[in-house]
């Protein structure tokens, strides 16, 4: 569905337009609609679905139509990390409008303690927070739920695995009964429909199932160093001589030309296709694709939706892709329409932890395969959780509403509480055209 089916405020609109998303995702589809309509909702669907947006951006509309004094909004989270990245994505999407949010996570010094504390006494109109730091100010006595519309439990059943849910209720308890309620979980366990149960209003349902890969497809892992794979690559192509249409997955733009160069000049028939070809020369080069006279087409995501061509015999992902459904995505390349397929991926020790994530989401454990000896030890499987993990932390991300990039606090907002509801930012949204976040749709980037 279009964004402008929606009837969303112009400003959000603007604001998508920027981001660069085409289309509304299926959970945006379904919860949208259902959240202007004002019911409450239980959704089942897990991170890089487009969720965040598809409750911010309601709740963002309905700002922007009556805007009021007071917290309208408060969003519950896990982790600080989640905190931040929900703030970021509602500074990019409220960037025309004059919607305020402040992320409420702790972790800070004395100074942030008394921005959040100014941001839940004073009111900003969202409030993303954590529920312990939450407890703590509430503990205070000034945080004032009075004008509070919607709350919103995001990764639900990630909070009651902290052991969240006592707080979760008592912070329940604070707001005012006549609001409306929105749950996000990637399961649905007993728990959480007995959490459900309790906050929620004759709920509408939103159960998104996690694509799983094509039976027909043959899925094998190999544990390589990032020096590895290039040679294996090349192992790979040989081994299989009848295969004529072979598709690799690079994740980065870099990384397509580089490889595509080396494979050229070891004379395999080789194309690359990324973002930064014109849509004339990509329509060219998967003509060429289709009609077999290109063998192997290096590309990044931006093949990995939607483009259906036929008996693709090899997939190969020479990186682990960022998330399930775009790993799902890719191999389903191969294997279309009841033919069978064979889909590679090479896995560092980087990607391990990436990779675990995936199986685990697609609720299969695969074999793990070293690299042919004349390529020397790959690395063991080892998905230790802290390896390679880029962490976000730190008030670095910015817990208040401004641009992206701009310092949380600018000269003119020291000692001033988050921005101040008649502030209209200037300029672009935080993700202008050509930084648009990485999603389920965009190809961005790619
Ligand atoms: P989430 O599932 O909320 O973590 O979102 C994952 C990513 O998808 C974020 O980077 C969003 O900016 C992006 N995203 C959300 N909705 C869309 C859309 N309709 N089209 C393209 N990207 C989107």
């Amino acid at each position: 569905m279009k964004f402008t089916e929606f009837g969303l405020n112009e400003r959000l609109l603007e604001a998508i337009g920027y981001m660069n998303y085409e289309e509304a995702t299926p959970i945006q589809d379904q919860a949208i609609p259902q959240i202007l309509d004002q019911k409450d909702l239980i959704g089942c669907a897990q991170t890089g679905t487009g969720k965040t947006a598809a409750f911010t951006l309601p709740i963002l509309h309905k700002i922007a139509e009556k805007p009021d004094q007071g917290i309208n909004t408060l969003i519950l989270c896990p982790t600080r990390e989640l905190a931040i990245q929900i703030d970021q994505l509602i500074q990019g999407l409220a960037y025309f409008t004059d919607a305020t949010c402040y992320a409420v996570y702790g972790g800070g010094t004395g100074p942030e303690w008394e921005r959040e504390r100014r941001a839940l006494s004073q009111g900003s109109d969202i409030i993303i927070a954590t529920p312990g730091r939450l407890k703590s100010h509430i503990a205070n006595g000034y945080v004032d739920f009075s004008k509070l519309e919607h709350l919103i439990l995001d990764e639900a059943d990630r909070m009651l695995d902290i052991g969240f849910y006592d707080d979760i209720i008592q912070i329940i308890g604070k707001l005012p009964k006549k609001r409306q309620s929105l749950m996000f979980s990637a399961t649905m366990a007993p728990k959480i429909r007995k959490l459900a149960k309790e906050i929620l209003h004759d709920p509408a349902e939103i159960n998104l199932a996690m694509s799983k890969p094509a039976e027909g497809v043959t899925q094998e892992v190999f544990l390589a160093f990032e020096e590895q794979k290039d040679p294996l690559v090349r192992h790979i192509l040989d081994k299989h001589p009848d295969y004529d249409s072979i598709l690799i997955f690079c994740s980065t733009k870099r990384k397509v030309s580089q490889l595509s160069r080396f494979l050229e000049r070891k004379k395999y028939n080789v194309q690359a296709m990324s973002s930064d070809y014109e849509q004339e020369e990509r329509q060219k080069v998967l003509l060429s694709f289709k009609a077999r006279k290109t063998r192997i087409v290096v590309a990044t995501d931006v093949l990995s939706r939607g483009i259906d061509i036929k008996d693709i015999n090899l997939v190969i992902n020479y990186d682990v892709p960022g998330d399930a459904e775009d790993y799902v995505h890719r191999i389903g390349r191969t294997a279309r329409a009841a033919t069978k397929g064979l889909a590679i991926t090479f896995v560092s020790p980087d990607e391990m932890y990436k990779f675990a994530r995936i199986e685990e989401l697609i609720e299969r454990q695969l074999e793990k395969q070293a690299p042919p000896e004349e390529l020397g030890k790959g690395p063991r499987w080892d998905t230790g959780r802290s390896k390679g993990r880029k962490r976000s932390g730190g008030r670095g991300g910015s817990g208040r509403s401004g641009g992206k990039g701009k310092p949380p606090r600018g000269k003119s907002g020291k000692g001033r509480p988050p921005r101040s509801k008649n502030s209209r930012r200037k300029g672009k949204p935080p993700q202008g055209k050509d930084s648009a976040q990485k999603g389920p749709r965009n190809a961005s980037g790619q």
